[in-house]
């Protein structure tokens, strides 16, 4: 038997693996797409010089990996993998699929701040979605926390829908790419709170305020906001593979250059790999790494 299961967010890995004559499933926990469906405007990757929304380019994605005959089950939550000789047992819901080959392509989940207030007013105020809550908040004040890539990106998507847009800090430099940068520093509706770090959030029925303190003198004030959008970080959820593979401390999953794992057929692809740059460029490429590499393993190409 030559079957690959994987839990593909971007369909290309599924795409090449069936293109190469394997058996392949993609199995997807909710609907295909994963990070980017939250995006607003994805402007780097290749081919669309005026850039893309998130929604639209997994769209094409899964048309694409459709094309090719690729079955996709939709609200399949992998549950548990193991392996028996050469066999892997995936259980999906309530079944289990074996298969020769896994690609793990889960990818991450925002990181939560951990202060008070902020599981209490999820849905009410605090958000972790520009793209999907920002419209919510129109001509309010908004306050979003960090200072890389998704913070800064989604702090200037908000900025065309709310009245104001505090950047809070924890340092006084930003970790977001410079072109990011130097938009949001001429952006007239953001305001950058920096060496702020958020200690409770507050209100009635929805956010009324966020309390901030200054990391230098400890002090702390009061932000009048509507909204607080929390971009501080992304961490990977790879419970559901057990012992199956290495981690780095941060609990993202180890691969060789053919993107295998220290398991025989078990491959990682996209940002729940540790590497040094998450895009949607970069998951492509893993994409077709890990298939290929996969398919080597099962043809008997790969010692
Ligand atoms: P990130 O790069 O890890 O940045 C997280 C930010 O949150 C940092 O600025 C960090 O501060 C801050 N932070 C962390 N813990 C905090 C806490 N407890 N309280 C307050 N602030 C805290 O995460 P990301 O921006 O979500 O990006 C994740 C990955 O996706 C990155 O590799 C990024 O490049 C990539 N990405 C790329 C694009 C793109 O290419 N357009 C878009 C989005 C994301 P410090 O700076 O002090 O550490």
């Amino acid at each position: 038997m030559r079957d690959t299961a994987g839990g593909l967010a971007k369909g290309r890995r599924a795409l090449f693996g069936r293109r190469g004559g394997i058996k392949t499933i993609l199995l997807e926990k909710v609907l295909p797409g994963g990070a980017p469906l939250n995006t607003g405007r994805i402007e780097n990757y290749p081919g669309f010089p005026d850039g893309i929304s998130g929604r639209e380019l997994m769209d094409r994605f899964a048309a694409h990996a459709k094309a090719f005959g690729l079955p996709v089950r939709e609200f399949a939550e992998v549950l548990g993998v193991t392996q028996e000789g050469e066999s892997f047992t995936v259980t999906v819901n309530d079944e289990t699929l074996t298969a020769r080959g896994v690609i793990v392509a889960s990818g991450t989940e925002p990181v939560r701040m951990g202060i008070p207030g902020e599981s209490e007013f999820v849905g009410r105020g605090i958000s972790y979605c520009a793209t999907c809550d920002g419209m919510f908040f129109r001509d309010l004040d908004v306050a979003v926390i960090g200072g890389g890539d998704s913070a800064i990106e989604e702090a200037l998507s908000l900025a065309n829908i709310v009245r104001k847009v505090y950047v809070v800090h924890r340092r006084d430099a930003l970790r977001a790419q410079k072109i990011l940068q130097d938009r949001a520093f001429r952006n007239p509706k953001m305001e950058f709170l920096w060496n702020r770090r958020p200690v409770e959030i507050a209100g009635g029925q929805q956010v009324e305020r966020l309390v901030i303190e200054d990391t230098k003198t400890g002090g702390r004030e009061d932000l009048a906001v509507s909204g607080v959008f929390v971009y501080v970080g992304y961490r990977a959820d790879t419970g559901f593979l057990g012992d199956l593979v290495e981690r780095d401390p941060a609990g993202f999953i180890i691969t060789d250059e053919e993107l295998a794992t220290a398991t025989p057929g078990l491959y990682a692809a996209g940002d729940i790999r540790k590497k040094m740059l998450r895009q949607v460029s970069t998951a492509v490429g893993d994409g077709a790494t890990a298939a290929v590499g996969l398919e080597r393993y099962i043809l008997g190409a790969r010692q």
